[in-house]
């Protein structure tokens, strides 16, 4: 399929490179020069502009940072117009970048009245994942567009799961990462407590993981450097999943319990602990820097 891929940051870069080994023709996009530059080199098409990326692509595919840059690659801001005018009618956009549900929905709607069907599709897995195409995507949307997008997610990722209606996937996906937010705080916590007494860091990871406490940073993210090997931790906290993107995501979820008067207090220590690391001066590390709050 002809494929037009919109941010080749650390998750994308390795996404849309999956895709051109799965001999879609994909034709690729970063404002960035260093990542075009990266990507360029490992064999990716880069196309000059997002316009000239979706000329002719059957699907659409982003991976940006936030709301606002979403908001404004497809509706345009101020006098500029947005890719959604560029982008034929039929086309099929995933938009896999996490946003606000909100933001999710106002691009279907705004879309569909062009006749470009929209899913978002945030994903779950980390870098390793990208690398590796073992993503999960947390899929909202109309089912047949979610059929449609099926077979592409699958050279992406390997769990791909329909969560309802357009948004429903930004939700489900800030839901998970409020969890995973605070399961990283409470394994640095837990670390530094067995370091400060001596234990070998290693030893008490292998004991907590086979134990009640086991989770998904201990088995895959551990926080602290050198106890296991191609984790952020061990290369100086560098690439993986930044503490500001972590910020963003716990913000969505307090604002989304605010709306639903919903009391999430561990989620909210959580997102003010982020705030108060990237004010730091570590919001653009890895998150499980968090880690050097509890041990130097
Ligand atoms: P990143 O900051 O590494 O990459 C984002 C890229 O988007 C950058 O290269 C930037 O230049 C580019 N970009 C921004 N605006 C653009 C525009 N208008 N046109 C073209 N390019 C543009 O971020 P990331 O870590 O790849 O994360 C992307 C999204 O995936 C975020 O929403 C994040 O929350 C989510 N996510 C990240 C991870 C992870 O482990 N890194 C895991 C799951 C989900």
């Amino acid at each position: 399929m002809k494929i037009a891929f919109i941010g080749l940051g650390n998750m994308g870069g390795p996404m849309a490179l999956n895709l051109h080994k799965a001999k879609h023709t994909v034709n690729a996009f970063d404002m960035a020069n260093g990542a075009v530059a990266r990507w360029r080199q490992e064999g990716l098409a880069i196309a000059s502009s997002a316009d000239e990326a979706v000329r002719g692509a059957e699907v659409v595919i982003s991976m940006l940072p936030a709301s606002q840059h979403v908001d404004q690659l497809y509706l345009g801001v101020g006098e500029s117009a947005g890719l959604l005018e560029s982008i034929d009618a039929g086309t099929l956009v995933i938009d896999c970048s996490t946003v606000a549900a909100a933001t999710s929905k106002k691009l279907t709607e705004v879309a569909a009245m062009k006749k470009i069907a929209v899913i978002d599709a945030p994903v779950s897995g980390g870098t390793s994942g990208a690398v590796a195409a073992t993503l999960t995507f947390i899929v909202g949307g109309a089912a047949q567009d979610v059929e449609r997008a099926r077979p592409i997610l699958e050279q992406m990722g390997k769990n791909i799961f329909h969560a309802g209606e357009a948004g429903a996937g930004q939700t489900a996906k800030i839901c998970n990462n409020m969890l995973l937010g605070i399961l990283m705080i409470g394994t640095s916590e837990a670390l530094a407590l067995g370091v400060a007494n001596g234990l070998d860091p290693a030893v008490l990871s292998e004991i907590m993981k086979r134990s009640s406490g086991g989770n998904w940073t201990l088995e895959k993210y551990n926080p602290m450097p050198g106890v296991a090997e191609n984790t952020p931790a061990s290369r100086g906290y560098q690439g993986g999943f930044g503490t500001d993107l972590m910020l963003k995501d716990l913000s969505l979820a307090q604002e989304n319990a605010m709306g639903k008067r919903i009391g999430t207090p561990l989620g909210g220590l959580a997102r003010s602990l982020y705030a108060t690391h990237s004010l730091n001066g570590a919001g653009s590390l890895d998150f499980s820097s968090i880690f050097t709050m509890f041990h130097k």
